[in-house]
């Protein structure tokens, strides 16, 4: 176990303190008083772009040292900052936008900053993907983060089936470019009816939220390309309902597959007699009351 009392003297007094400072998203005004006081304060700022924290610094007319932390920097650049955290000094970690280590860099420092007993301090500030939750009108009680949405197919299918299976919204940053693909791989393993929502650039003057159901989302998107930064939530849960098909008829079924799922007749056949074990022929002959 290891107790770290972030603001009271004790061992760890005597080390400096690894500060995560969030960034704006979009707002410059979203930076915090004390943000903008550690900014200025710390002895060393690490910085994901510093040509982009710089131009941060400069609004804040702050001019504190910085030096660059990406995901390939490497251990011996952090066990020098180890070694200044030991000596005293405080370092800040920032990244572009929002969270650092919210699929920005950061992790393997805080870990061996961590390793090192030396304490590392959070402060609360902008997150694209907990901004967007709680104006999504999806249900906030219970989500989970997923980062990017997966590229790969089968990705996507484990993912989204387990999204079916869990009352609760899920959460994905998504590039403008893919959109389309992330909704209609919904519509294929969530149904159309799937309840979607678009948070699309936040924070700045383009704010937009597209609220519906998948379908819905889909034909907009046909028409319109969407452009800038994008959350994707999804609403959870759902799947084991559908799965739940004892009480349905045969044709009822096939129905509920299409209007779900999006699938033409022949397809929902084929499935519903899979997955109650029964000839399609069956099934076929149910569906068109034959
Ligand atoms: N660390 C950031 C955070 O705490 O939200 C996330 C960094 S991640 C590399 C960048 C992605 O976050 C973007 O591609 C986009 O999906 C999402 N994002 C960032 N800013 C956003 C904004 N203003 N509106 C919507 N999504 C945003």
């Amino acid at each position: 176990m290891q107790k770290q009392r972030s603001f009271q003297q004790d061992a760890l007094h005597e080390f400096g303190k690894l500060y995560l400072i969030p960034t704006p998203i979009g707002n410059l005004e979203d930076m915090t008083y004390r943000a903008v006081r550690l900014l200025g304060e710390v002895d060393l700022l690490l910085a994901e772009d510093t040509r982009h924290t710089i131009k941060l610094l400069n609004h804040f007319g702050i001019n504190t040292k910085m030096q660059s932390f990406h995901e390939h920097s490497n251990l011996h650049e952090i066990d020098n900052y180890i070694e200044k955290l030991q000596q005293g000094q405080s370092i800040g970690l920032v990244s572009d936008a929002g969270m650092p280590l919210i699929n920005d860099p950061g992790h393997p420092l805080v870990t061996r900053v961590l390793d090192a007993d030396i304490p590392v301090v959070s402060l609360p500030g902008a997150n694209a993907a907990l901004t967007a939750l709680i104006a999504s009108g999806l249900s906030a009680e219970r989500f989970t983060y997923y980062g990017f949405f997966p590229r790969d197919k089968k990705e996507q299918q484990n993912i989204l089936e387990l999204i079916g299976n869990h009352d609760e919204t899920a959460l994905f940053y998504e590039s403008p470019y893919r959109i389309k693909q992330a909704i209609q791989a919904v519509i294929k393993h969530l149904g159309q009816e799937r309840e979607v929502v678009i948070a699309r650039e936040l924070t700045k003057s383009y704010e937009e939220y597209l609220r519906g159901q998948a379908l819905e989302l889909l034909t907009y998107l046909e028409e319109n390309q969407l452009k800038g930064e994008i959350v994707l939530l999804i609403e959870g849960g759902g799947l084991k309902t559908l799965a739940n098909f004892d009480h349905l008829t045969y044709k009822q079924h096939v129905e509920l597959l299409m209007s779900s799922q999006g699938l033409i007749p022949k397809e929902a056949i084929k499935q519903v007699a899979k997955l109650r074990s029964v000839k399609k022929q069956e099934v076929y002959n149910a569906f068109h009351e034959l």
